[in-house]
């Protein structure tokens, strides 16, 4: 029998369905990638094309090669000008689409997989991140800023050049703040911040931890709606990305050398995506909310089911994953 589960911090159900069991080795990737080259004369971010992108916004080191490079979307979903301002027609409401929409160049290299970056070039790609991210926020018109990676085809890129995108937009979408709503709903009924309480049970029971640093726990949600989801989380309370330290953005940077090569090793190098939740800027001095990255691999399809309920079904058991994964040893250096 399947058993249908709720996440303790969304409230979201899922349905783990592990009726046929399934091993790691059911979702190796089995489609070579692409060989791509060192470098592309075509691709606007590899090293040499800068005039291919607009004007960067940020960069590290400040001088001579960069290794980190930010620059506005050139596709940007969000304009730069403009103001913030919504209408009112009849019933129907809409709003300028003002925002912040950049492109972190993870690296000068077109041909760098997640699972080669170095330590120090993640180290440098987070602290970059925070450094865009505090900026998004400053912007009067931003209310909310999300960081994500799409990583392959099946999580929605098309641009193979090593890269995360950064968007901020003038509003919170309902998908944000129904979620904000429930954990404040949890503050306000037990006193405590549901993500530290999950922390907790979590570092506990120990069943689903992948692994762990003195800053961040790894680990698969108790219900989650996809093959193999890991969380990282930061264990010391805090809402909002930018309050994060350099020293707790270095432990990050080394959770995801972790997670990368782990999910490399097991599932072959899957497509991912991976989101910062955060808090909208509004509410980021608040006790309740606490940000973490959800870090799925695209293995499994969404189809009418999911798409009628809400409800994702996932065919996999989280506490097998944790397993699988923790066994996978990382030497970090
Ligand atoms: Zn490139
Ligand atoms: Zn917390």
């Amino acid at each position: 029998m399947s058993e249908l589960r709720q996440n303790l911090v969304t409230k979201e159900w899922y349905v783990i369905a592990t009726g046929r069991a399934r091993r790691p080795d059911d979702f190796v990737r089995r489609k070579p990638r692409p060989h791509l080259p060192r470098r592309s004369s075509r691709c606007p971010f590899c090293a040499g094309n800068e005039s291919l992108t607009p004007p960067e916004v940020g960069r590290v080191p400040a001088d001579g090669r960069w290794q980190v490079r930010v620059v506005p979307n050139k596709f940007s979903a969000f304009s730069a000008e403009g103001r913030a301002e919504r209408h009112v027609d009849g019933l129907y409401r809409w709003a300028n689409g003002v925002g912040v929409h950049e492109v972190i160049v993870e690296t000068p290299r077109h041909d760098l997989i997640p699972a080669q970056m170095s330590l120090e070039q993640l180290r440098l790609i987070m602290r970059m991140c925070q450094e865009r991210f505090a900026s998004a926020l400053e912007d009067p018109r931003v209310s909310l800023v999300i960081l994500f990676k799409n990583y392959g085809e099946a999580a929605g890129t098309s641009l193979l050049h090593p890269h995360s995108q950064l968007m901020a937009t003038p509003l919170v979408p309902t998908h944000i703040s129904y979620r904000v709503e429930e954990a404040r709903r949890y503050y306000d009924e037990v006193g405590r911040c549901v993500f530290c309480d999950t922390l907790s049970i979590e570092a506990g029971e120990k069943e689903r931890v992948v692994w762990e640093n003195d800053g961040f726990l790894v680990f698969s949600p108790y219900a989650c709606g996809a093959p193999y989801e890991v969380w990282i989380m930061p264990k010391r309370h805090t809402s909002c990305f930018s309050m994060t330290t350099q020293a707790e953005l270095d432990s990050l940077a080394e959770a995801l050398f972790v997670v990368h090569r782990k999910m490399h090793a097991l599932l072959g190098d899957p497509d991912f995506n991976y989101v910062l939740r955060v808090t909208p800027k509004d509410e980021r001095y608040g006790h309740a909310f606490h940000w973490y990255i959800k870090y799925m691999p695209r293995l499994a399809k969404q189809a009418g089911f999911e798409l009628g309920t809400g409800m994702y079904v996932n065919t996999t058991l989280p506490e097998d994953n944790a397993k699988y994964l923790r066994e996978v040893k990382v030497p970090v250096s």
